[in-house]
């Protein structure tokens, strides 16, 4: 296999910091076991790398890297290589995209939903006491769920949470996606959509136009009681001032799967918050087979000079 542009024979680099990118190099080296895959470079530099498969690049990698072509997020996210302040333009950079991805996440925002509309921590709470007492049934058709971001995963998580009998409500960037639940577009959108939120769901991409976005002034306009659900991205939201609505008594709690800093630092106030409930990054993980699939298809369409398949839009930072 070569890259066109330039006629190398591809080289693919993957840094196994973590048991994420390790299970995707095990699958990648049997499912393409003629790639030249390695884990580390020797020298200084390494002019024969033409492709990284990765979740987050290290400080000081990619001038090494002087013929890179593609950067390929192993995960559904691409922050962890946009981040990189040394990544060149020239670049291209993809992410993970899978179906199996939006019915996981769906999976948990139903759960972090649904544990707190039927009162979960009340009953075990009384079960603890072994005290019987039974609590009211809430209507689902009365509470609405705005989900930020209507991306490959927000859709998928609008139509499962709307079949459990919630009204459904969605904020996006652009009017650019058909959807199946009513729309709010961009910040002229934002005061009425989030005016009707019980339940806020934030799915949105980690991008220089979203970080720190939902802040103290933008959670004030969520109704009274509303609970918070994060499981995007940390430094979306900025959490003391979650926090502090939450303890002054305007928002009804949260769940947050995703942290600015992670792991969560065990002085964090997150930790044992009564109305606070703390996951570790587990709400969605792209299966192996298809991401590996996908990363095969996009070098073959390097070589060729076709469109990759779920590129990032630098631009846009998503
Ligand atoms: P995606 O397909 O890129 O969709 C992003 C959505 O956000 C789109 O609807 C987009 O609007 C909207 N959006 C982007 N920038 C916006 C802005 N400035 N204002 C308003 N809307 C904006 O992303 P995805 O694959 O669904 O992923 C969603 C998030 O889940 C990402 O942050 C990803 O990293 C995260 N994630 C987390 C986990 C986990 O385990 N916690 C697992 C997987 C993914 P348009 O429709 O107008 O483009």
């Amino acid at each position: 296999m070569k890259v066109a542009s330039t006629q190398r024979p591809v080289k693919v680099l993957m840094l196994l910091t973590s048991d994420f990118v390790t299970a995707r190099y095990e699958a990648l080296r049997a499912r393409a076991p003629e790639l030249n895959v390695v884990t580390r470079i020797d020298g200084d530099t390494d002019p024969d790398v033409t492709a990284l498969f990765a979740f987050k690049l290290p400080a000081g990698l990619l001038p090494r890297l002087p013929n890179l072509q593609l950067a390929a997020s192993v995960g559904a996210g691409a922050d962890g290589i946009l981040g990189a302040p040394d990544l060149p333009a020239s670049v291209k950079v993809t992410r993970a995209v899978e179906p199996g991805l939006g019915l996981s996440m769906a999976q948990y925002v139903s759960l972090q939903i649904l544990q707190h509309f039927r009162a979960l921590p009340t009953l075990q709470a009384q079960y603890a006491a072994h005290e019987w007492k039974r609590v009211a049934v809430p209507d689902s058709r009365e509470y609405t769920v705005g989900i930020m971001g209507l991306g490959s995963i927000g859709s998928v998580v609008a139509d499962v949470v709307a079949a459990l009998g919630f009204k459904v409500i969605g904020w996006t960037r652009s009017e650019g996606r058909a959807a199946r639940v009513p729309v709010f577009v961009g910040e002229q959108g934002m005061d009425e959509f989030l005016g009707q939120c019980n339940y806020l769901v934030c799915l949105l991409p980690s991008t220089a136009q979203t970080a720190g976005l939902i802040n103290r002034a933008f959670l004030s306009k969520l109704p009274q009681g509303a609970y918070v659900i994060n499981a995007a991205r940390g430094g979306i939201v900025v959490e003391a001032d979650l926090l502090a609505l939450v303890d002054e008594g305007h928002l009804g709690g949260a769940a947050f799967d995703v942290f600015a800093t992670e792991p969560l630092p065990a002085s964090s106030p997150f930790w044992g918050h009564e109305k606070v409930l703390v996951t570790p990054h587990i709400a969605a993980q792209p299966s192996v087979g298809p991401v590996v699939e996908q990363f095969l298809e996009n070098l073959q369409r390097l070589e060729r000079g076709d469109p990759l398949i779920n590129e990032v839009d630098r631009s846009l930072g998503y």
